[in-house]
């Protein structure tokens, strides 16, 4: 069985985009994800500065599958209460969304907002208006709504939350859904023992052929601790076990996956978080095996 499995990766090189195809392939990742700058900002530059060409050719080269695009954090259509924060975040997507296309990409991730204090209900319609003011019938990107944890004020912590925005929303042909396990479980719903339970209830409410995106994370934290703190692959209250049988879950092996783990410390005794774990999570996924000295590898330096 196979899927597509990769992982996020920067754009801060030099080469830009090509650099961000170049550490997919350093990982033997299949595809990439990416923000399209900083996300805490908005800072952007103009897409004819990107190395787009550069990156599509390599990209063919080692055969990546078109990207994934993840919208600025900034980015808050949930904010009844600064219209400032909204009207910028409702510009800004707009602009994300032609540079998500400009990358030959037809998903955007978007948080689906935080109503800070104004209460679900009010977010939710204020989100609801964002999509509406950005999508029209022509629209050529997919926005994925990521599932998510629930901290703070953030809404998208239920499937039933993220089904009223699909109501609300009148071409929401064009809204697809982002998958994250780690956000999944700390929600609350128990991947763990009942994946499919989990996917049968959003089915009901959102259809399960929304998922257009997994985000493979494990979590830090219990189901229902609704904290977003991601661990690497095996090492969560998710587990190994669980994580693989996502990846390969039959109803899912067209779907992308991709990893968004923490870094880890290069060596023993080091303070900061400066190795990418993804070459070895891939291969540890791919292999259907749990390696628990992953870490000390990693740590290491060690290829296998
Ligand atoms: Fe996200
Ligand atoms: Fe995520
Ligand atoms: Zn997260």
């Amino acid at each position: 069985m196979t899927t597509k499995i990769g992982c996020h990766v920067g754009m801060n090189s030099k080469e830009l985009f090509l650099g961000s195809a170049k550490e997919a392939v350093s990982y033997g990742a299949d595809l990439f994800m990416l923000y399209t700058g900083a996300p805490q900002n908005t800072r952007r530059k103009p897409i004819e500065e990107l190395n787009l060409d550069a990156g599509f050719a390599y990209m063919n080269k080692y055969h990546l599958s078109d990207p994934i695009v993840h919208a600025s954090y900034i980015i808050n259509l949930a904010n009844s209460i600064k219209s400032e924060t909204f009207s910028l975040g409702v510009e800004f997507l707009a602009s994300e969304l032609e540079r998500t296309r400009a990358m030959h990409s037809t998903i955007l991730v978007l948080h689906p907002g935080s109503h800070v204090d104004a209460g679900a209900k009010a977010g939710i319609k204020k989100t609801v208006e964002g999509l509406n003011e950005v999508l029209s019938a022509d629209t050529k990107v997919y926005i994925a709504l990521e599932t998510m944890a629930g901290k703070g004020s953030e809404i998208g912590k239920s499937f039933e939350e993220l089904a009223e925005i699909y109501d609300g929303v009148v071409h929401n042909q064009k809204l697809r859904i982002c998958f994250d396990t780690c956000h999944v479980n700390d929600a609350g719903y128990d991947i763990v023992n009942g994946f499919d339970e989990v996917i049968d209830k959003f089915d009901h409410l959102i259809g399960k052929n929304q998922i257009a995106v997994f985000h493979i994370n494990d979590s830090k934290n219990p189901c229902g601790s609704k904290k977003d703190r991601h661990e690497n692959i095996g090492f969560g209250t998710i587990g190994y076990e669980a994580l693989h049988h996502i990846v390969y879950h039959k109803d899912f092996l067209e779907i992308p996956k991709i990893l968004e783990t923490p870094y880890v410390t290069a060596k023993e005794g080091q303070e900061e978080k400066t190795l990418p774990p993804y070459q070895y999570e891939l291969t540890m996924l791919r292999s259907g095996k749990f390696d628990e000295k992953l870490i000390e590898k990693i740590r290491k330096g060690k290829k296998n």
